[in-house]
């Protein structure tokens, strides 16, 4: 069941009413920077000393890379192609960590002749294929960790056992690469702090056996999976940032010369809504079906990832003029769908919205900002939401 509400994160400067000129056709996806230059000022107050790498996928426009860059982040890429847009805005790649840690052999010899130098990995196939293409190069070890707290989780798909930790790290330097760090993902959208606790722990242990080996690592990267605020409520980056903090002074045996750390999602997230027009009302099995012309092939894909759905704040047109305050305090659930001829666009069971909604109406959904516009295709011959941006 999603129902719409009044979300304290909706970036002030967009509002239905201020959202009802903007002369563009739907869709469209409105960014306010400064909202991004915000949360990334307050990520980097609340994990002080931790460096930022914006991790690009969740939304590589050009505006927010800039942006984010003009405020002190570098940046964390999974592929040459996000590399190659980086370089596109004068990014040096010494500057960029390459955290995916299964890559082409071909974009590893790339980028590294580029002149980026750091690559993640989690198991020794990954370890001997950059010994090949990147001879030399300086490796973190993705560790598994315990993801079940987050609504996207990673840690199936990537990340070596703890136990295995101390020897990969070995066997790098036996391949003549350089033991440099260790990262992990304590998956996307992370509701629970102790899972950073609990990771950066278990971090610590590794670096520990490793001093034994005479292995003294240079980074920690505590990755991504910084929350941001959708329907639901999640921890503060203050609460997230004093638990890290702690931990990092409590746990580790010595602090390594770089902190790091991959935020997506929680910088750009809040400050993105999504504009939708209805294109059809109709009643389908006794319940009301809205058509709009955003589905989930369209930016929002993340409405079909999990089972029980995801649940974005949605406000509407209808709510924002003067005239339609007597009705829109009537509301009825809608099932929400896209424009396309697959039902599997559909975005939203159960939605309370004003029972006037109608042909012409627009949908604001807010929290728009991560992971739309980079799953974006124009499925059925209906464009990709237009950006637009604000601030800056
Ligand atoms: C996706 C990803 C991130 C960002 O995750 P968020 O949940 O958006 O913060 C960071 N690091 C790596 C390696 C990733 O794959």
């Amino acid at each position: 069941m999603t129902t719409a509400l009044t979300s304290t994160s909706w970036p002030a400067a967009l509002t239905p009413e201020q959202l009802a000129i903007v002369d563009i056709p739907t869709p469209f996806l409105i960014t306010d920077l400064d909202a991004v230059a915000r949360r990334l000022a307050a990520f980097r107050s609340a994990l002080p000393g931790i460096q930022p790498f914006y991790a690009m996928k969740c939304n590589p426009s050009p505006e927010i890379l800039s942006t984010v860059r003009a405020n002190g982040a570098s940046f964390e890429i999974a592929s040459l192609g996000e590399l190659r847009m980086l370089e596109r805005l004068g990014v040096d790649p010494a500057e960029v960590l390459y955290s995916n840690p299964v890559k082409p052999p071909s974009h590893i010899a790339a980028a590294y002749a580029a002149g980026l130098w750091r690559f993640s990995f989690d198991s020794p196939n990954e370890l001997r294929k950059l010994a090949e293409h990147a001879p030399g190069s300086a490796v973190y070890l993705r560790l598994h960790v315990d993801d079940a707290d987050s609504a996207f989780p990673l840690s199936r798909k990537f990340g070596a056992e703890p136990h295995e930790g101390s020897d990969l790290l070995v066997l790098a330097r036996r391949l003549g690469l350089r033991p440099y760090g260790i990262t992990f993902h304590v998956g996307s959208q992370c509701s629970s702090t102790d899972a950073w606790r609990q990771a950066i722990d278990t971090a610590g242990k590794i670096m520990a056996s490793l001093l034994d080996e005479g292995i003294r690592l240079e980074m920690l990267d505590i990755g991504g999976g910084f929350p941001a605020r959708y329907a639901g409520d999640v921890p503060s980056i203050e609460e997230i940032g004093a638990v890290v903090m702690a931990a990092i002074g409590d746990v580790l045996p010595y602090q390594p010369g770089l902190l790091a750390a991959e935020p997506g999602r929680h910088l750009v997230a809040e400050a993105g809504v999504m504009a939708a027009s209805v294109i059809g009302r109709e009643v389908r099995g006794g319940e009301n079906w809205l058509f709009v012309d955003v589905g989930a092939y369209h930016g929002m894909m993340e409405t079909i990832q999990l089972p029980e759905g995801w649940a974005f704040p949605v406000r509407t047109s209808v709510t924002a003029s003067g005239s339609a305050s007597v009705i829109a305090s009537a509301e009825l659930p809608f099932t929400v769908t896209g424009p396309s001829c697959d039902s599997s666009d559909t975005m939203f069971y159960g939605l309370s919205l004003p029972a006037a909604i109608d042909v012409g109406d627009v949908l604001y959904i807010g929290s728009a900002g991560a992971y739309t516009l980079s799953y974006a295709s124009d499925f059925n011959g209906f464009p990709p939401p237009t950006p637009l941006f604000i601030g800056g």
